[in-house]
């Protein structure tokens, strides 16, 4: 690591946000953004310090992610993605590695993984599905053994960073017991296809793309080293799962509220009273979902999978989706139709916004299993249809 993460990711946001509007504009990857990233040793920052990484916690990763979505929000969600890996995978002590069984080969394998990110190298997750979307039992990608490894095939959509990343967690299930659901790591390069489909209303700089796989991969690959670990992860650290991308909305958030101050400033619409207590109503609404991410980021640092703590991540990850979407639409109006520009600011980061609540756990079943909870249920079981 270069230097302390948060000020290191406060210092490249404005690099991120001069480059924001082109790549929204064209759908392209922001290559210079991860190459900032890189430079920066953020590929590093989950990753134990033993390993070479910054071994930073959950509330260090949140403070980051929040300061590099005020640059470009799509950059910050595939480097949560990245985040989300290499904090899970570093997240097994060797406490929890014991009491899973994990064998010794597969913690090994893990820490060559996180070495390589501490040296620069990025991962992207290629879980979702077309049908399926992130229900990791419904999945049809599947694997076998094969000597000295598995085989993986099965069609991934919405994969952030396709065909930039060095390497792909992958969720598919066994052939031979649909019920077993298991995470390999894919290197780039053969057995891997990117179908360039992303084109989409938000988020455009995310290339997330329809990735196919046709791979083989050896016995290190399989995470963990033990089948049908992808659902155990899922509760034991729903933080990765549910609330990482909080941050990155209460940031693209608060960047509404910049854009549409420095907007109605130079249009000299500052004496207007419904221009005023619109930002202030976004101001407080922003700070306040802010706390609430920080509240369970520091609450997952210091009681990890606590039920209390688990109550927080599903709240931040509510109000941070709903709050972006709700503050971008008034900081728009605030700002009136030349800011519905293509090109303007506040028109990218409307759209930007958008995405949060429909991002798994999407606001409706982050609301349920708070309302399910809240009535004296098993929020991970009792809902609708099964979580993942
Ligand atoms: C910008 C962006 C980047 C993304 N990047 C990645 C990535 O890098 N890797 C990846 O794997 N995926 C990624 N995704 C995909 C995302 O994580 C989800 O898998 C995907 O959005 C879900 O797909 P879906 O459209 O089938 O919707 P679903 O999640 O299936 O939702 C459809 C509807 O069903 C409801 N619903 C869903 N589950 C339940 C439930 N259990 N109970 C009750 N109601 C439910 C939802 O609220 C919604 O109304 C990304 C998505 C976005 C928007």
């Amino acid at each position: 690591m270069v230097g302390d993460p948060v000020t290191e990711a406060r210092r490249l946001a404005p690099r991120f946000a001069a480059r924001a509007g082109a790549s929204d504009r064209d759908g392209g990857f922001p290559v210079d953004d991860f190459a900032d990233l890189r430079a920066a040793g953020l590929f590093g920052l989950m990753v134990p310090a033993a390993l070479g990484g910054a071994g930073a916690g959950f509330r260090t990763y949140a403070e980051t992610a929040y300061e590099l979505a005020r640059g470009n929000g799509a950059t910050a969600l595939v480097f949560n993605m990245h985040a989300s890996v290499t904090g899970a995978l570093g997240a097994v002590t060797p406490e929890l590695a014991e009491a899973l069984g994990l064998p010794d080969e597969a913690i090994a394998a893990r820490d060559g993984y996180l070495r390589a990110a501490a040296a620069g190298s990025w991962y992207a997750v290629a879980m979702s599905e077309r049908g399926a979307g992130s229900r990791l039992s419904q999945l049809s990608t599947v694997y076998e053994p094969v000597d000295g490894g598995y085989h993986l095939k099965g069609s991934k959509t919405f994969c952030s960073g396709a065909g930039h990343a060095d390497a792909y967690l992958v969720a598919a299930r066994s052939v031979t017991d649909q019920a077993v659901v298991s995470q390999f790591l894919v290197p780039a390069g053969d057995g891997l296809t990117v179908e360039p489909t992303w084109d989409a209303l938000g988020m455009r700089a995310t290339g997330s793309h329809d990735l196919h796989v046709d791979a083989t991969v050896p016995q290190g690959a399989l995470l963990g080293g033990v089948e049908g670990l992808a659902l155990v992860v899922a509760q034991l650290m729903p933080h990765w799962m549910v609330a990482s991308y909080a941050a990155v909305y209460v940031g693209v958030a608060q960047s509404a509220v910049d854009a549409a101050v420095a907007h109605v400033r130079e249009r000299r619409l500052t004496g207007l009273p419904a221009v005023r207590a619109r930002i202030g109503r976004a101001d407080a609404a922003v700070a306040a979902a802010r706390l609430a991410v920080f509240e369970a980021a520091r609450r997952v640092d210091e009681a990890p999978g606590d039920p209390e703590t688990n109550q927080w991540v599903w709240r931040a990850k509510l109000l941070a989706g709903t709050t972006a979407a709700e503050v971008a639409a008034s900081m728009l109006e605030a700002a009136g139709t030349s800011a519905m520009r293509r090109g303007h600011p506040l028109e990218r980061l409307y759209r930007d916004a958008r995405a949060g609540s429909l991002q798994p756990a999407t606001s409706d079943v982050c609301a349920d299993w708070l309302g399910v909870e809240a009535l004296g249920g098993d929020p991970d079981s009792d809902g609708s249809a099964p979580r993942w």
